[in-house]
């Protein structure tokens, strides 16, 4: 799960990391209100998870309350890459002398995280990565952790200044926290500005949380927005599938996800194209596969055909097969449907599926070529 800028905000904040004090604001009087209560100049900016907002027009600056109303009805008009701005965060302006960036994020590769830093801050980072790396200082974090002596070390030739080389240190080591103690993929500061006066404050906040971890983070539940999901998104999530929509026809339900990524390549190399990643998991639950057709019938608009591809373990071909006849019972298919199947009670799921007028097949490969002969009928 990806954090809006406010929320990496509040999860810094929480973590005694310098934030300027600011307020998120869903309409042009809410941030009136809210840049009254700051008093002085603020900044509105659009709350998109897409980088590049200041480019597109999404970071303004108000001098006062009545402009903040102005500026704030412009940018909740704006969409961003694509995203519409449904909330702008209205916090405290900032001098500016210089922008540094600097970032945690996991690094797969190595199995570690890393930390990235650069003198050039406040612009892309992937344009600074492909047009001049060099500006770019890497280092990785060991088992040990991060001690502050590193952390000073890394900052002392960007920064040169102790006061300042200190501050910056102190905000490192306290992102490392954040992302360490609060289990993130990605923690991310640019700008981390320092001010004329002599402070360091981040600027910015792109956080990426390890939904692996969520069971142990009770509050993150209170951090996703309901309206950054599909409603297919949404069941998947609650009846705990695996669920990623593509751009094909071939609707495909399958078991583990191994075996739906084999499913995805073959249905490309008979040159079908897969509508959706969709793994319903190890355990057994006819009530899954109901949710798994839900999901497919309802969210993707194209499919042509759907696949079932189960290879019966811990999961029941049976229940699978009860999954299916219950959720067609509820809500007949106007579109084709090729079951295969194979493993765990596997002769009791071709029963029930013949007394209900279905079939299935044990070959994969046929299973694969038939769903997609059946989607070209259709389209034809
Ligand atoms: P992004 O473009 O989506 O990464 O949004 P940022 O929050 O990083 O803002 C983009 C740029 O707007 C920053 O690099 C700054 O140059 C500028 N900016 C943002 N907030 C302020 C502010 O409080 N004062 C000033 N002077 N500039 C700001
Ligand atoms: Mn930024």
């Amino acid at each position: 799960m990806n954090l809006y800028e406010y929320q990496g905000k509040e999860l810094f904040a929480r973590h005694g990391l310098p934030v300027l004090p600011g307020q998120v604001a869903a309409s042009p009087e809410e941030a009136r209100d809210i840049a009254a209560s700051i008093g002085g100049p603020v900044v509105i900016k659009a709350q998109v998870q897409a980088g590049g907002r200041g480019k597109a027009g999404g970071v303004k600056l108000a001098q006062n309350p009545d402009e903040a109303l102005e500026k704030a009805r412009a940018v909740l008009a704006l969409e961003i890459k694509g995203l519409p701005v449904r909330r702008v965060l209205v916090t405290q302006a900032a001098d500016i002398q210089r922008e540094l960036y600097v970032s945690i994020v996991l690094d797969r590769s190595r199995k570690l995280p890393l930390i990235m830093l650069s003198a050039e801050g406040g612009v892309d980072i992937e344009e600074v990565a492909r047009t001049a790396p060099e500006k770019i200082v890497r280092r990785h974090i060991g088992t040990g952790g991060l001690r502050p002596y590193q952390a000073r070390e890394l900052f002392q030739p960007i920064l040169r200044d102790g006061k300042l080389v200190a501050q910056a240190a102190d905000v490192l080591m306290r992102l490392w926290r954040v992302y360490n103690d609060g289990d993130c993929s990605l923690a991310e500061i640019n700008p981390l500005i320092v001010t004329p006066d002599g402070r360091v404050i981040a600027l910015d906040a792109k956080v990426s949380l390890d939904d692996n971890a969520a069971f142990r983070h009770r509050e993150w539940g209170t951090w996703r927005d309901p309206e950054d999901e599909t409603p297919g998104e949404r069941l998947a999530r609650e009846k705990g599938l695996s669920y990623v929509k593509l751009d094909g026809d071939i609707g495909c339900v399958v078991n583990g996800a191994g075996l739906a990524m084999a499913t995805m390549d073959l249905v490309k190399h008979y040159g079908g194209e897969p509508a959706n990643f969709l793994d319903i998991g190890g355990s057994s639950n006819p009530e899954k596969v109901t949710a798994a057709l839900d999901i497919i019938t309802g969210d993707a608009n194209g499919v042509r055909a759907i696949l079932f591809n189960i290879f019966g373990g811990i999961t029941r071909c049976d229940d699978v097969a009860n999954g299916i006849v219950t959720s067609l019972e509820k809500k007949p298919l106007d579109i084709p449907l090729v079951i295969r199947l194979t493993g765990t009670n596997e002769e009791l799921a071709r029963e029930i599926l013949s007394a209900n007028g279905l079939s299935a097949t044990t070959q994969m490969d046929e299973a694969v070529r038939m769903v997609i002969g059946k989607a070209q009928e259709v389209t034809a």
